[in-house]
């Protein structure tokens, strides 16, 4: 029977999902651009020039390689997916498995026949296994599972090198004049500019040159770019906060795994690759390793066994309104703050500890609600889409789950992010006060967190520490009055 192929645009790749076993000979390939998608939202400028300029490349490489494909602009995806279903009545609508709850269930309604999704390395079904075995969702013992089970960095059934996790090894905080190197540019072709005329007016963030990839033979060129000049670095510097670089030495790659542009094997196979080399340690190695073959699959894992109303959750019943900073950062003299949402206002990105340490943390902190902290980063990233958001936000970030993903939250004052990053010198807050005016608003808002939520954390002996800690504070009614202070001031945008 004739296919008619739906491709949506987080799976633009030809040797995986539907159109693996695609024939041009018989089969019709559709893409649908969802109007209710691309206005729906206040989107970042270059996260919406990224995904609508990918899938219009990708829809014109499907032509050249023979397929006749149709690329509608629809009110939605569904009305765009009846009128093309209308025009093949005798063919078959196939999708791979979607990766929203949402698209699936649409697609569902639709009677859309599902194949395998294989854009990830670990179904939800062998997901769904380990889980049920789990007492607690440990990352560590899924990932250990991982490198036995896809046989990654082993030596028989012992990890290369002796040791699973090289993480001590890698939580050096930014050398002094170190060479961040330099990120890539590419050219705006035809389609590019054309995409970028038509962005709709209600868009936020900047875009000036193109720093995002748009097809796969550029993602291959980031890729390439990455193991060459940045995967050395990886491991020690992971964590630490550069003033100059906006990358530090992260792969980029996140944008391209998550819309079909690369597939995870391939990046795993080129690290592995390098690693063999000779050219690099263990540690940037495994620490690599352990972002692709580890946490995204147990986050996409998480999303699918946690269900739909997982999103929704508040556990620590945090309701203040987003801060104002979040979409203008002249709303801060915060340096870290500030500094984070500009790179995101001009690049769509900013690495892991970023989004964690300063805007979770602040959004955690200040007990702003989780969904709408989820709905900001969801508009504003370049990589985010909602099985990756939902758990990151929900579970890592604002522990709105109750400790369900981890087991503390990542709460944290002014000397982590003195010490990892290059922000605090300039910064015309002490992270070392709590009280005064020039007191560190995350130092304030720490304690007043432990406070304010000591019956969630009294029970949890990974909070002991910081419980006690608490305790021993003798001006902690001074820190609550400044708190109090600093949260108003956060509200009004003038801190
Ligand atoms: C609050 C919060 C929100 C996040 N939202 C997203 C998101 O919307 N989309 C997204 O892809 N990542 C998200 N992440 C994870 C991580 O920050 C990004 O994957 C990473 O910064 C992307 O940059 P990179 O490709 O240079 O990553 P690298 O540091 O080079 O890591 C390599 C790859 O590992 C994967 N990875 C690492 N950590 C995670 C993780 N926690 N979840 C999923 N994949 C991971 C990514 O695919 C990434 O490309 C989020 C993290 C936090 C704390
Ligand atoms: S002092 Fe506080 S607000 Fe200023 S940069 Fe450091 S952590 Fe951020």
């Amino acid at each position: 029977m004739n296919k008619l192929i739906y491709v949506p645009f987080d799976q633009l790749n030809q040797q995986y999902g539907a159109l693996k076993t695609a024939d041009p000979k018989s089969d019709h390939i559709v893409l649908i651009e969802s109007q209710r998608m691309v206005s729906g939202r206040s989107w970042h400028k270059q996260r919406l020039q990224f995904l609508v300029s990918s899938a219009r490349h990708f829809a014109k490489e499907l032509e050249t390689s023979g397929f006749s494909v149709t690329y509608l602009e629809s009110a939605t995806t569904v009305t765009g997916l009846s009128e093309v279903k209308a025009k093949f009545p005798k063919y078959e609508l196939i999708c791979a498995t979607p990766n929203s709850f949402k698209l699936r269930q649409d697609l569902k309604d639709l009677g859309v026949h599902f194949v395998e999704n294989d854009f990830f390395l670990t179904s939800s079904d062998l997901f769904k296994i380990w889980a049920d075995q789990q007492k607690s969702y440990t990352m560590e013992n899924f990932y250990r599972a991982q490198r036995k089970r896809l046989n990654i960095l082993m030596s028989g059934d012992k990890p290369v090198g002796g040791t699973w996790n090289y993480d001590a090894e890698n939580r050096l905080p930014p050398p002094k004049q170190h060479d961040w190197g330099k990120s890539l540019t590419f050219i705006a072709d035809e389609i590019d500019l054309e995409v970028t005329k038509q962005l709709p007016e209600n868009t936020w963030g900047n875009l000036t040159e193109k720093v995002w990839a748009t097809t796969r033979s550029e993602a291959l060129v980031q890729m390439q770019h990455f193991f060459e000049n940045h995967f050395k670095d990886f491991g020690p510097y992971e964590d630490a906060m550069p003033a100059t670089s906006w990358t530090g030495h992260h792969s980029l790659l996140s944008p391209y795994l998550n819309n079909g542009l690369l597939h995870p094997s391939e990046v795993v196979a080129a690290a592995i690759a390098k690693f063999d080399s000779g050219e690099i340690s263990i540690s940037s190695c495994e620490g690599f390793i352990r972002q692709i073959i580890g946490w995204r699959e147990y986050i996409n894992g998480m999303y699918w066994y946690l269900g739909e109303d997982y999103r929704n959750s508040n556990g620590l019943e945090a309701n203040r309104k987003l801060l104002p900073l979040f979409h203008d950062p002249t709303q801060t003299e915060m340096n870290c703050v500030k500094s984070v949402v500009q790179d995101v206002q001009n690049y769509g990105w900013t690495h892991h500890i970023p989004r964690l340490m300063v805007l979770s943390n602040l959004a955690l902190l200040t007990g702003t609600s989780p969904q709408e902290f989820l709905n900001w980063m969801r508009e504003v990233f370049i990589d985010a889409a909602d099985w990756v958001m939902v758990p990151n936000v929900i579970g890592m970030a604002t522990h709105a789950d109750h400790g369900v993903l981890m087991t503390k939250p990542y709460a944290a004052g002014g000397a982590y992010i003195s010490r990892m990053s290059e922000f605090c010198k300039p910064c015309k807050y002490d992270p070392k006060k709590r009280t005064g005016d020039d007191a560190c608003p995350f130092t304030t808002l720490y304690w007043d967190f432990l406070d304010r939520n000591l019956d969630h954390f009294k029970n949890n002996h990974r909070m002991f520490q910081q419980i006690n800690g608490l305790k021993r504070l003798s001006d902690l009614p001074q820190v609550r009055v400044r708190a109090h202070e600093v949260l108003n001031r956060l509200d009004a945008g003038s801190i």
